[in-house]
């Protein structure tokens, strides 16, 4: 077996979002860099993120108008998250939120030019960057690469190298069997959520019943490193609940985006009633479904709904069965194993409420109020989504880990989804792109300022 001896600045654990965003930046501080990626390909989540970023007075909030501020952001972040959010990392969040969007444009991003509400909040705060996830992954790997960043594919990390105290490289290894030795300043974990750890998940994900979205490698690797190493670790039962999936799906596709957008038509529980207003934000949505008897709910839509939307027309599903289609609302209750003259009586009121302009039941905007009235009728089971883990490692407002005595371990830092102190549930769309990417970046640069 070969072994291959690399030394650098800086090791960055996990090509995803904070590993790269990470590399980009020590390479613009002159640090030598190193990323090792598991997989064969870069980019993790970030690879199938929908590129947005959320930011306060960021230049096109301010170009449109948009009154904000950071301090606004703050509170709305440390407010969504009953307080469990830590202060000093939500500071350095928002504060550093509108920079690295500007950053990020300096490095070739493009970001479209509307700023979107999302989450429970009247701010426009979030922005988005043409090409979506992958177009920034790709962007900050070509950057990484052409400033001379080593990128190291296909090469997991299996043990940090600790001498005297100090966190000082990785011992990794290939697909090919060959052994990697790299020692530096500091390593950066950067391994992204645990979705694939069964048992980590079993043990810790809170919405039991669930479909995970899992893009990278996604074991749980540098919350093991991070814990092997005496860092406190923190939040693993906290979990990014997005909306709803269909359980039969097994990764993200165009399809998941349907749903979710679906999703806003009424939804029945295994009662046959509507629980909810369908169209509250995304993640109150996934736990209100989790909440609901088998956490299992079914989104109604007729034929109206189901052609009249341009990304799929679920006809594979419908043919399959795992969608139930009946011409009538007895019949499609009967399919679905639902309760009929409740589930009936529901979509009946359902239609008098868009009729009238009013959902008596639950104050849903008139907007996505769409009565169902051309047959045939769909019944979509759904489960919530979870789009991924997070909690790990606890970090400082430098990335660096923590010790349970609040002492930092020389030579560790630690970024993105395998760390703790950020969630509650999901505040907004935006913040884990701007999470990761800021402290991969705030990693490079404490170690920059111990040179
Ligand atoms: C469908 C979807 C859409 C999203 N959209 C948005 C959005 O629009 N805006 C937003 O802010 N957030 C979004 N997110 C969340 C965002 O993608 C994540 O918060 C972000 O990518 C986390 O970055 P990360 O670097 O921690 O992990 P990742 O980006 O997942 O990267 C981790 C990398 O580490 C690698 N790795 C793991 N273990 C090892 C090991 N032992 N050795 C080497 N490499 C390893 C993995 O293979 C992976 O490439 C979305 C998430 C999903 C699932």
């Amino acid at each position: 077996m070969t072994l291959k001896k690399l030394d650098t600045d800086i090791i960055f654990v996990g090509g995803g979002s904070a590993g790269l965003s990470g590399a980009v930046r020590a390479r613009e501080l002159g640090l030598k860099a190193a990323v090792l990626e598991k997989l064969g390909s870069c980019g993790g989540d970030g690879m199938i993120a929908a590129g947005f970023w959320i930011g306060a007075e960021t230049k096109l909030q301010k170009d449109k108008g948009i009154e904000d501020s950071k301090e606004s952001l703050y509170r709305y972040f440390m407010d969504y998250s009953s307080y469990r959010s830590q202060p000093e990392l939500i500071r350095v969040l928002v504060d550093r939120a509108a920079a690295n969007i500007e950053w990020l444009e300096k490095h070739g991003l493009v970001m479209n030019k509307d700023v979107h509400i999302h989450g429970p909040t009247t701010v426009p705060r979030v922005h988005q960057n043409e090409g979506m996830g992958a177009q920034y992954i790709n962007i900050m790997k070509e950057q990484a690469e052409a400033s001379g960043a080593q990128i190291l594919l296909k090469t997991g990390a299996k043990e940090l190298i600790v001498e005297n105290d100090r966190v000082i490289g990785v011992n990794a290894e290939a697909d090919s069997g060959e052994q990697v030795e790299i020692r530096g300043k500091g390593v950066v974990l950067c391994t992204g959520g645990f979705g694939r750890n069964k048992k980590l998940v079993d043990a810790h994900v809170p919405i039991k019943k669930h479909v995970m979205v899992r893009a990278g490698w996604a074991n749980g690797d540098g919350i093991r490193l991070a814990h092997q190493a005496g860092a406190q670790i923190g939040d693993l039962n906290v979990c990014i609940g997005y909306k709803a999936e269909m359980p039969t799906t097994k990764g993200l596709s165009m399809r998941s985006f349907f749903i979710i957008m679906l999703s806003n038509y009424p939804v029945v529980n295994k009662r046959g009633e509507r629980f909810m207003d369908e169209s509250i934000w995304n993640a109150y949505f996934a736990h209100a479904l989790y909440n609901q008897p088998d956490s299992t709910g079914y989104i109604i839509i007729d034929e109206a709904i189901r052609t009249g939307n341009p990304f799929t027309d679920l006809e594979r599903e419908i043919r399959s069965g795992a969608i139930k289609k009946a011409d009538t609302f007895q019949d499609l209750a009967r399919e679905s194993g639902l309760p009929q003259d409740i589930f009936t009586a529901t979509i009946e009121h359902y239609n008098r409420y868009c009729e009238a302009g009013k959902d008596e039941e639950f104050g849903k905007a008139v907007a996505q109020l769409a009565p169902l009235t051309k047959p045939p009728y769909y019944a979509i089971e759904v489960w919530p989504l979870v789009l991924n883990t997070v909690g790990g490692a606890v970090i400082d407002a430098n990335a660096r880990v923590l010790r349970p005595d609040g002492t930092p371990i020389p030579g560790l830092y630690a970024a993105g989804n395998n760390t703790s102190g950020f969630y509650d549930s999901y505040p907004s769309t935006g913040t884990g792109l701007q999470i990761s990417s800021i402290f991969g970046q705030l990693a490079a640069e404490h170690i920059k300022s111990q040179i």
